[in-house]
């Protein structure tokens, strides 16, 4: 195709701090309609904001996180515009001196690494919200709640670096990844606390000027964020074709019935009104305060998989399952401190963790194990005290019972028979048990090998050392 398409991302980043920006509501989700609201958040006059320490942190996370330059002195300005959810008829956004600009953030696509160029990072609170869908509306009524007035949040401009759908959605990917990390949001798409913009346009491939964009919203998934461009590059190519104008305009994403619909033409910001907001001074980030965000700095998502690959020699498969969230990685990491065989702590936190979280409906930090007594299992069957299969009959019954592990091994006696003159014992009783399939095996039919071995891990209640069992038997077959 002679185009070559354009995409960039407005990300709107929902903080997850106990109280709002500019006052003391709290910013929970899924409140009662109208119960977290004061003067300040409701815009009625005469109350003034006061800025939330805790969004400075936060946004210092996610500025150090993307690699951008941190503006000293920031501001606050009035974005002015008219809409039902919005009382005071303006937001409290940043225009000039955002918080923070200039980063970079790579992360993985299906098709190797790529990075992406962040224009800049600002604080905003959010606006209300219009409920039409709830049981308590009639059919032609819409009512306000203002819940969420003043919540704040973070949004994030990346330059318009994405040539494919999927790069922008593996982006996104990577940063509800990353801002869980942080610990800043929660990353609940369908709840709203990542809410994606995306501005699409198409060129002459080759050429360095920049189309008509247009604007895409109400993509609530990654999937639909990639369809919706995958979507509008089609109908720009299409329109192109025809010699058609492409229009400056915003487009709703509509789910339902696959296409982006017209919603307005698109605004300027000079329609916004931009000024200084008046009731809050400029505001200052110190070196100390960056200082004190970056010792708590975790190590990144994309750092921590290719550590695990190349420092752990983990798979790669592995290495995103084990990092995809952080509190498992943590767990995994634990647990590696004190079990020397990594594989084998992998394994057992993909498989028998994993599992177990996902049918007892947990996360992690209520898991009834924790990562100090699996690795004392760990450890037991590193040493060949106890067998794999056993082992994770043990981990099942102290997960139902809470007992210790190791505990339960001692009290059950389960620990691994190696010793060989337990085992010789054993051996000796089968084949006397065995006669003719010990004829037969003499008679060459040495499939029945298995079979031997398969009898004396029986009388043994499982817990024989299945490899010294064979050498045992091998030798004592021979004779
Ligand atoms: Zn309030």
């Amino acid at each position: 195709m002679p185009y070559e398409s354009v995409i960039g991302l407005e990300v709107h980043i929902q903080l997850s701090t106990a109280t709002k920006i500019f006052c003391n509501c709290p910013a929970q989700f899924g409140a009662q309609p109208n119960t977290q609201v004061c003067p300040v958040c409701m815009g009625l006059p005469g109350a003034l904001p006061v800025l939330n320490e805790k969004v400075i942190e936060f946004a210092i996370s996610l500025a150090l996180a993307s690699n951008c330059r941190i503006n000293p002195c920031f501001l606050f300005a009035r974005k002015n515009y008219f809409y039902p959810d919005l009382p005071k008829g303006y937001q409290i956004s940043q225009f000039d001196l955002p918080f923070c600009e200039q980063g970079h953030i790579g992360f993985e696509t299906a098709a190797g690494l790529f990075t992406v160029a962040i224009r800049r990072i600002h604080m905003e609170e959010d606006a209300g919200k219009s409920v039409h869908a709830e049981s308590y509306v009639a059919a032609d009524e819409t009512l306000i709640d203002l819940n969420r007035c003043g919540v704040p949040l973070l949004e994030l401009v990346t330059e318009p670096d994405f040539r494919q759908p999927e790069q922008a959605s593996a982006f996104l990917m990577y940063l509800r990844q990353l801002v869980r990390y942080l610990g800043i949001c929660d990353g609940n798409m369908e709840e709203g606390s990542l809410r994606c913009d995306a501005n699409v346009s198409l060129r002459p491939r080759g050429s360095a000027e920049l189309g008509t964009k247009t604007e895409l919203k109400n993509m609530n998934s990654f999937r639909h964020v990639e369809r919706a461009i995958a979507f509008e590059i089609e109908r720009q190519q299409n329109l192109l074709r025809r010699h058609e104008p492409v229009m400056q305009e915003t487009l709703l994403w509509d789910a339902a019935h696959q296409v982006a619909q017209p919603m307005r033409s698109k605004e300027y910001s000079h329609d916004y009104r931009y000024f200084p907001e008046p009731d809050l001074t400029p505001g200052r980030v110190t070196p100390g305060q960056i200082d004190k965000v970056r010792a708590r700095m975790p190590e990144l998502p994309l750092a921590k998989k290719t550590r695990y690959i190349e420092t752990l020699d983990l798979p790669a498969y592995d290495a995103a399952v084990l990092t995809d969230d952080i509190r498992i990685a943590e767990y995994f990491e634990t647990l590696c401190r004190h079990v020397e065989d990594k594989k084998l702590a992998s394994n057992w936190v993909m498989g028998e963790v994993l599992r177990a979280l996902k049918e007892q409906d947990v996360e992690i930090d209520q898991l009834k194990m924790t990562p100090e007594s699996l690795a004392g299992l760990l450890q037991q069957v590193e040493k060949g005290a106890i067998s794999h299969t056993l082992a994770k009959k043990v981990f099942a019954e102290s997960l139902a019972t809470g007992t210790d592990p190791v505990v339960l091994m001692q009290q059950q006696g389960l620990s691994q028979v190696t010793d060989e003159s337990a085992l010789t014992d054993i051996i000796q009783d089968v084949l006397k048990q065995h006669p003719a399939e010990l004829a037969d095996y003499r008679a060459g039919k040495e499939k029945l090998f298995g079979f031997f071995v398969g009898q004396v891990m029986r009388a043994s209640g499982g817990r024989a050392d299945a490899k010294k069992v064979s050498e045992l038997l091998r030798t004592r077959l021979s004779k």
